[in-house]
């Protein structure tokens, strides 16, 4: 899935994102973090609202992101390189010290996108859909780790650059939970949800609809969401929210 470039395609690459960079600097006339999505205000139809039960849900805010191969790091940041800790998230992840820039199709580039570990077995992007807007690509909203047909892009890190002919995604809004709070909240691993902020203000009283419940032993309790559904939602990490309602499945 991968093309290794020359050496001089890599400068190449280098020099016109730097030179992007420096332009986008100077106009910077894309809010960086613009509420994207128009979200309904109250629950979709197939969200019946149902008595509040079971633990409230603390948020986890991502911001863009990098997942990679072993095989890619190595390009990006030369033979043998080990990514390093910066700290650690649930289920065995972590944040690394280590950043990347990634450039759209167009030659739009974002820098500085963490690189979260350990490596995977496929390398995966993982964007906002303003920052999609800022690249000029058409990312889908996608689970982790689904990127069959998503977006291309391309990838510039210290030592080299990998082209990526899909694998940027939008992330689609998520709970991971170990299966004792999903017994507490009545849901199941694939069921989809609606979610409204509960603690603090709640000025925009937004509700998520079509939250997906990814139910797995090493998760802790946490609503995974975007900085466009954040910022929308005006949602901050460490906020709660609070489960209104459950899609009913028709067979
Ligand atoms: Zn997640």
């Amino acid at each position: 899935m991968k093309t290794t470039l020359s050496n001089h395609e890599i400068e190449k690459i280098t020099k016109m994102v730097a030179e992007i960079i420096a332009k986008n600097e100077a106009h910077a006339n894309v809010p960086a973090n613009a509420p994207a999505n128009a979200l309904a205000n109250a629950p979709a139809a197939g969200f019946p609202v149902a008595a509040a039960s079971g633990p409230l849900i603390p948020v986890g805010v991502s911001a863009r992101h990098a997942h990679l191969t072993q095989e890619h790091i190595e390009i990006l940041f030369g033979e043998g390189y080990q990514l390093t800790k910066k700290n650690a998230l649930m289920g065995g992840q972590f944040a690394t010290n280590e950043m990347v820039t990634i450039v759209g199709l167009k030659l739009r580039a974002i820098e500085n996108v963490r690189i979260l570990g350990p490596a995977r077995s496929a390398s995966q992007v993982e964007i906002s859909a303003t920052d999609a807007v800022k690249l000029g690509i058409h990312a889908p909203v996608r689970e982790s780790g689904n990127i069959k047909g998503s977006e291309a892009l391309s990838i510039v890190g210290p030592k080299g650059a990998v082209y990526l002919k899909e694998g940027c995604i939008i992330a689609k809004i998520h709970i991971h939970m170990p299966p004792k709070d999903a017994m507490a909240l009545g849901v199941s691993d694939g069921d989809l949800v609606a979610v409204k902020k509960h603690s603090g203000d709640n000025e925009r009283a937004l509700i998520f609809n079509d939250v997906q419940i990814r139910v797995a032993e090493s998760f802790t309790l946490e609503l995974h969401l975007d900085t466009d559904e954040a910022n929308a939602a005006q949602i901050f990490t460490g906020d709660k929210v609070k489960l209104v309602g459950k899609k009913e499945v028709r067979c």
